[in-house]
């Protein structure tokens, strides 16, 4: 399987369906942890810590990343990080997590789908890689 870096680096910023709306529309299996009427939020098929969850708006709206961020996206965007805390309370990440959003190809992003990674479960470095 390719690097997360390599990846990011083969894919191509754009506004064409992503694996994410397979994963909405329930065509292909993931562990959904958290669901409402506007996000999504389910475990990563490759992760990179103990808890590693992605939360993802069910509607993209243009939104296949944070640099293409609008007023109008405001709201989607604090319930993304809202539901982050929820599902990191639920975890049981008493002790603190990280939050990630990667944003183009400089930023290590895949797919363009904006989602906010929460890791936890284990002690986290800094810098990141
Ligand atoms: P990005 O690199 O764009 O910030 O993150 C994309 C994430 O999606 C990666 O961590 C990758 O492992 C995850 N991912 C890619 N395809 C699938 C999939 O089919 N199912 C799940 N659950 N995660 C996926």
């Amino acid at each position: 399987m390719a690097s997360e870096k390599e990846a990011a680096l083969a894919a191509s910023p754009s506004d064409s369906p992503t694996i994410f709306d397979k994963i909405i529309n329930k065509e292909i299996p993931s562990t959904v942890v958290y669901e409402d009427d506007k996000v999504l939020a389910f475990r990563d098929i490759s992760p990179q810590a103990p808890t590693h969850i992605l939360i993802i708006p069910k509607v993209r709206d243009g939104l296949t990343g944070l640099s293409k961020a609008e007023e109008r996206h405001t709201e989607i965007l604090g319930r993304l990080l809202y539901t982050a805390k929820l599902v990191a309370k639920q975890e049981g990440l008493d002790d603190g997590y990280r939050i990630v959003i990667n944003d183009g190809p400089s930023g290590c992003q895949s797919v363009y789908h904006i989602h906010v990674h929460l890791l936890g479960g284990r002690q986290m470095n800094w810098p990141p890689g």
